[in-house]
């Protein structure tokens, strides 16, 4: 995941052009991709696709001809979208256009202007207080025409069409954390569910969405209007690298399926974390969750949106985002996939007195296991709740088991002939 990071990390992404397109052939050489390309001009529910956006190189050269400011060095350096300029100018001329962060004096900031023609370059402020008054030949090699917004999925597919949803957004430049982790996460993701499917069949259907930010998920939903209904559940990835622990925001219901699922996880693992509720602010939750669509959509971040100090500068670098972060992102998405694959209901078949389990061999089946209590606790909490209104979930919420050891003990029984799928 790490190695991914820092080869997609150099590329120019923004919400259109080919530092997306080449994003998603690296990506693709992991996980296939079926790629859109939605045209200048579409409308998008309330949006429109925008020109599409192109870089070939951009500077700032002072008077002895060095190159203060280089887009070759990093993307950060331009304004996304700047519209192409080549001109001569004084330091006072060209000091409007020039974004630094006088608070974090060393690092570049990040810095777009998508829906407003505009030009700049970014730069630290420590480089600014060394500009002279000039002039300086300044260039902006770049092109934003009518083209395409470009946009991929990745499909797992399983037994049922209900679908979960996994959304990252592509559409930052030379930023590790926001959202390269997300993205390298969501990659390693769509591997294993793959792994598993090729050994069984997988339950839900997995759609994988890498998509510009807003303008993309609104691209996406505009297109899938009709079908939206099918997903039960979907998380929106980003920040999943930091060192910082685990976020979940839950969805704008509050208690969709995938809020109390990755709820669960999230206690149930022990890991420090923090759940917070939904907001219409943030990743492309605020589209998913938008109140026509109000789809059962979380996020998952580490350390969220704009609450750590390097957040869109020049220190979401690669060496922000650690391999260990990630994999525990990882690790806890996976858990969420086993609930959401697992979890179901069931009738008990002997719901007069309780099934003598002895003798049937599962009292004390595993004996000798400090964990022989809790797995009978785990069948005697779903012989007594599985009437039908009671999925697996609920069950683990209210003896406060593991998931997994309530769908285990759920498993023995119905083996025995005590249990059978709940099917309405
Ligand atoms: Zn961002």
């Amino acid at each position: 995941m790490h190695a991914l990071v820092e080869r997609l990390y150099p590329l120019c992404r923004s919400i259109t052009g080919n530092g997306v397109r080449r994003t998603l052939e690296i990506i693709a050489e992991s996980v296939p991709l079926e790629v859109h390309e939605v045209p200048t001009g579409t409308q998008v529910l309330d949006w429109t696709v925008p020109k599409e956006w192109n870089i070939r190189d951009a500077y700032v050269k002072d008077p002895s001809g060095r190159k203060v400011v280089d887009f070759a060095e990093s993307a950060l350096h331009v304004v996304g979208y700047s519209v192409p300029v080549s001109a001569t100018m004084s330091l006072d001329e060209l000091r409007p256009h020039l974004h630094t962060l006088p608070d974090q004096p060393s690092l570049v900031p990040y810095r777009t202007s998508y829906y407003a023609e505009a030009w700049g370059f970014c730069l630290s402020q420590e480089t600014l207080d060394t500009m002279g008054p000039g002039p300086y030949e300044v260039v902006i090699d770049s092109t934003l025409t009518d083209g395409h917004l470009t946009y991929a999925e990745h499909v797992v597919p399983g037994e049922s069409g209900d679908e979960v949803l996994l959304s990252c957004h592509i559409c930052h430049p030379s930023l590790a954390n926001d959202n390269l982790a997300g993205v390298a996460v969501a990659v390693e993701l769509a591997r294993r569910l793959a792994e598993r499917s090729a050994r069984r069949r997988l339950k839900h259907t997995y759609r994988f969405v890498f998509a510009p930010g807003t303008i993309g998920a609104i691209t996406w939903l505009a297109r899938n209007r009709d079908r939206v209904d099918r997903i039960a559940a979907g998380i929106v990835l980003a920040c999943a690298g930091d060192r910082g622990p685990l976020t979940y925001k839950r969805s704008r219901r509050g208690d969709a399926w995938i809020d109390r699922v990755v709820e669960h996880v999230l206690r149930a693992s022990g890991r420090p974390h923090t759940v917070v509720d939904f907001s219409p602010y943030g990743y492309d939750e605020r589209q998913y969750c938008s109140p026509g669509f109000n789809l059962g959509v979380g996020s998952l971040t580490r350390t969220p949106y704009g609450a750590y100090p390097e957040y869109h500068t020049s220190a979401d670098n690669p060496d922000f985002v650690t391999p260990e972060a990630m994999t525990d992102t990882l690790e806890t998405l996976w858990e969420a996939v086993e609930v959401l694959e697992r979890d179901r209901r069931y009738l008990n078949l002997s719901p007069y007195g309780e099934p003598q389990l002895g003798r049937r061999g599962l009292y004390g089946s595993l004996g000798g296991r400090s964990d022989t209590k809790r797995d009978q606790m785990a069948m005697l909490w779903v012989l007594n709740l599985s009437d039908g209104d009671h999925s697996l979930l609920d069950i683990a919420e209210r003896s406060e088991l593991p998931f997994s050891v309530v769908a285990d003990a759920a498993l023995a029984l119905q083996r025995a002939g005590l249990l059978k799928e709940w099917t309405g």
